[in-house]
C-alpha cells in the first residue's frame, strides 16, 4: 500500500486538529474538516513536472496532494482534463491580446456535471474505510455522480431531491443505481432528512461540506487549471456558487500549490456568482458578514446554485475576500438568454449555472469590476444538455408540397 501525504485534518473553524486514518464528517464545532497534507516532504519527494510527465490523464495524475493511500481504492469512471473553450464570437477583445474569457468546460466529466471530482474522492474514501450505506441531498447532480461512484464501487447509495428538480436528473439517479426519492421541501429540506437518518438507518452524509474529501476531489479544478496554463494561472475565476464546494477547494489548491512553491505570483480573483433569486453569499458579502443566514423562498433555473443555506459560508466568504474578488448576482432572464445566446453564436453549450458566470462576467465588466486585459476563467460546471430546452416548432409535412423559398 503505498503511502499518501495526509498528516492529519484540521476544523476550518476552530483549527483543532483530527487523525487522518478514521471516519469523520463535520468537526465537534459542526463546521468541515479540512484534509492537511505533510508539503514540505512532498515537496521534496515530487516536482511538478513529475505530475505533468504522468500518463494518467484524469484528476488521479494529482494523487500526491489527494488523500486516497492505495491505488486500489482509486475508484474511476473514465474522468477527463477538461479543456479550456476561448469565447471568440462573444467577447469584444481590446487589441493588446492580453485579455481573454477561456470557458473551463466540466460537462465533460461522468455523469456530465463536476460533481463527479466531489464524489469520485468521496466514494474512493468510503470504499478505503469500508463504509457501506451512503445517503445524499442533491438538486440532481451531486445525486447522479454519488449515484454512479457507489454503484462503480460497489456500494448501497440513496439519494433525496426536491419533488421540482428536473425529471432527466431523478431518472438518471435510479438508473444508475441510487434509491432514489422526492421530497417536497428544498436541499436543505432534504439534508435534513439525510442528517436525521445517520443514527436510525446507520448510513454516511455524503452531503456538500460535511464530510472531508468532496472538497478534495473539487480541489483538482485549481490544481488541473494551473498545469493547463502551464502554471500561471489567470487573473480573475467565476464561479457559480451553490454549497461553494469548487470555490473553497480551488482556494485551497491555489494556497497548496504557493506553498510548494509550484506556482508564483499573485493568485486569481475568485468571483462567487449567484443567482438573485437565491444570493445569501452575496448578501452576507455585501453586508461585510461571514455567515449567511437561510435565504427565504429561493427560487432559479440554475438548480445547481438553488442552495438557501451552506455550512462552509465562511469558506467561501474568505476566499473571496483574500483573493481580493467580489460576489455578484444575475437574473435568471439574464440567465437563460444568456445560454442559448453563447450557445447559438459560439457553439458552446452552456448549463443555465455556466450561464451565470458568462452573465456575470459581462455585468463585472460593465461596471467595471474587471478589465479588458484580464484573463478569465469561467466554470461551466455540467453540460446544458441535462436542463429542459426550448421546445422546436418548426414542421414540414412530407406529403405536402414543400414550399423551399422559406429556406431561402
Ligand atoms: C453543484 C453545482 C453547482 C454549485 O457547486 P458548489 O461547488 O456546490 O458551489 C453549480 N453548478 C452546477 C451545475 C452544480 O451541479
Amino acid at each position: 500500500m503505498e503511502n499518501s501525504y495526509v498528516s492529519h485534518l484540521e476544523c476550518s473553524i476552530t483549527g483543532k486538529k483530527y487523525e487522518a486514518n478514521k471516519i469523520h464528517g463535520l468537526s465537534e464545532a459542526g463546521r468541515p474538516l479540512l484534509v492537511r497534507y505533510d508539503l514540505e516532504k512532498l515537496k521534496n519527494e515530487i516536482s511538478r513536472e513529475e505530475i505533468s510527465n504522468s500518463r494518467v490523464d484524469g484528476l488521479w495524475r494529482y494523487s500526491p496532494l489527494l488523500p486516497v493511500a492505495d491505488p486500489k481504492n482509486r475508484i474511476s469512471l473514465g474522468e477527463t482534463i477538461t479543456p479550456l473553450i476561448k469565447l471568440d464570437r462573444s467577447v469584444n477583445y481590446s487589441n493588446t491580446d492580453k485579455g481573454q474569457v477561456l470557458i473551463k468546460d466540466e460537462g465533460r466529466l461522468p455523469t456530465g456535471s463536476f460533481k463527479a471530482r466531489g464524489l469520485c474522492l468521496a466514494v474512493s474514501m468510503a470504499k478505503q474505510f469500508k463504509l457501506n450505506h451512503l445517503a445524499i441531498p442533491t438538486n440532481g447532480n451531486a445525486g447522479a455522480a454519488l449515484a454512479a461512484y457507489a454503484s462503480c464501487a460497489g456500494i448501497r447509495s440513496t439519494v433525496f431531491c426536491p419533488d421540482d428538480t428536473p425529471d432527466i436528473n431523478v431518472r438518471e439517479i435510479q438508473s444508475l443505481g441510487a434509491e432514489t426519492y422526492l421530497v417536497n421541501g428544498l436541499i436543505n429540506d432534504c439534508g435534513k432528512i439525510v442528517g436525521d437518518g445517520k443514527e436510525k438507518v446507520g448510513w454516511f452524509d455524503v452531503s456538500t461540506l460535511k464530510e472531508p474529501y468532496r472538497i478534495e476531489g473539487k480541489k483538482t479544478m485549481g490544481l488541473e487549471l494551473a498545469e493547463q496554463l502551464s502554471w500561471k494561472l489567470p487573473d480573475v475565476i467565476f464561479y457559480p456558487t451553490g454549497g461553494g464546494t469548487g470555490l473553497i477547494g480551488m482556494w485551497k489548491a491555489f494556497l497548496e500549490l504557493k506553498e510548494l512553491g509550484w506556482i508564483k505570483g499573485k493568485l486569481p480573483k475568485m468571483v462567487a456568482v449567484q443567482a438573485e433569486g437565491c444570493a445569501p453569499i452575496v448578501k452576507a458579502w455585501k453586508n461585510g458578514d461571514e455567515h449567511a443566514p437561510v435565504w427565504q423562498n429561493a427560487f432559479t433555473k440554475a438548480a445547481g446554485i438553488r442552495v438557501p443555506v451552506a455550512v462552509g459560508d465562511f469558506l467561501i466568504i474568505r476566499a473571496v475576500q483574500e483573493s481580493n474578488g467580489f460576489a455578484i448576482a444575475v437574473s435568471d432572464e439574464d440567465i437563460m438568454e444568456t445560454r442559448d445566446r453563447v450557445a447559438s453564436v459560439e457553439g458552446c453549450f452552456l448549463c443555465p449555472e455556466g450561464a451565470a458566470t458568462m452573465s456575470a462576467y459581462e455585468q463585472a465588466m460593465s461596471s467595471k469590476l474587471i478589465t479588458p486585459n484580464d484573463k478569465v476563467v469561467l466554470f461551466n460546471c455540467a453540460t446544458g444538455l441535462k436542463y429542459p430546452l426550448p421546445e422546436v416548432t418548426n414542421m414540414i409535412n412530407k406529403n405536402k408540397k414543400i414550399n423551399y423559398t422559406k429556406f431561402i
